[in-house]
């Protein structure tokens, strides 16, 4: 999805009295913009781990966070790979944008940062790269959690039991499971002990071309009893004592893509 971009891949947004900006992979800039947002008025870049579908945008929105580079502001967080590197993996953000922020923080599962009226809180996850950590954003309104790429694993829902809204990377649908990631029947055992109020399916791959992403998103809400919605670009969700969910008005045409790349759909 990465390359082919039907669904999305410039991360997400959250909105306290703070700004911040997660995973902004390809696209997060241009996305930014079409979708009304000013990239000028980020607090915070966030980047979860060392894969370019999570971190390619991050250097271009520093630049937008620091005003153009001429104001020492903003926080950027990131993992060990993505700050300092790793042997295998990194770093993602150069030391030239490192040192135009104002503040650099490395976050490892277990430890929180708080910014504004937002508490971020890492959690562990089983992934490819081994300094990925999921988050919870804890607010005046409640807690947001966010899987973040992960396989699942003994002991995931325990950190997510107190959120009401889970944005969660779905990578294949029904029980296509592959290593390091989530597969709808995954999502499905772990919304069952946990019960948010609301499920975002994020990190869509390619076979959910084949499984619409609505009707995953009813299969959900069917065997758990969670709202689902798929996380298309330009959807927006206000946690207040209700949730609302505004949809996209534009949401990407599987049957354009299907003409495009047919072994995809046309198939079993
Ligand atoms: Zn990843």
């Amino acid at each position: 999805m990465t390359v082919d971009q039907v669904f999305k891949t410039g991360g997400f947004r959250v909105h306290g009295q703070v700004k911040i900006h997660v995973d902004p992979g390809p696209g997060a800039l241009l996305l930014t913009h079409e979708h009304g947002l000013n990239p000028l008025d980020l607090d915070c870049v966030v980047v979860t781990h060392c894969h370019p579908d999570h971190y390619t945008d991050a250097e271009v929105l520093i630049e937008a966070m620091t005003q153009h580079t001429t104001k020492k502001r903003g926080v950027l967080i990131g993992s060990p790979s993505v700050l300092q590197g790793t042997e295998k993996f990194g770093p993602a953000i150069s030391r030239y944008h490192q040192s135009k922020v104002a503040e650099v923080v490395t976050l490892q599962p277990g430890t929180t940062y708080e910014l504004g009226d937002l508490k971020l809180e890492a959690t562990p996850t089983q992934h490819s790269e081994p300094t990925t950590f999921g988050l919870k954003f804890h607010s005046r309104n409640g807690v947001v959690g966010y899987t973040n790429d992960t396989q699942y694993f003994d002991g995931l829902e325990d950190n997510f039991r107190d959120v009401r809204v889970l944005v969660a990377n779905v990578t294949r649908p029904l029980g296509m499971r592959i290593r390091w990631h989530l597969c709808t029947d995954d999502l499905i055992a772990l919304l069952k002990r946990i019960r948010p109020e609301l499920v975002v399916m994020v990190h869509m791959g390619m076979l959910f071309l084949r499984h619409p992403p609505a009707k995953e998103a009813a299969r959900i809400k069917e065997e758990t009893g969670v709202e689902a919605v798929p996380g298309y670009d330009g959807l927006r969700v206000i946690m207040e004592e209700e949730i609302t969910v505004k949809r996209p008005i534009k949401q990407p045409s599987l049957e354009d893509f299907a003409k495009r790349v047919p072994k995809f759909v046309g198939g079993e």
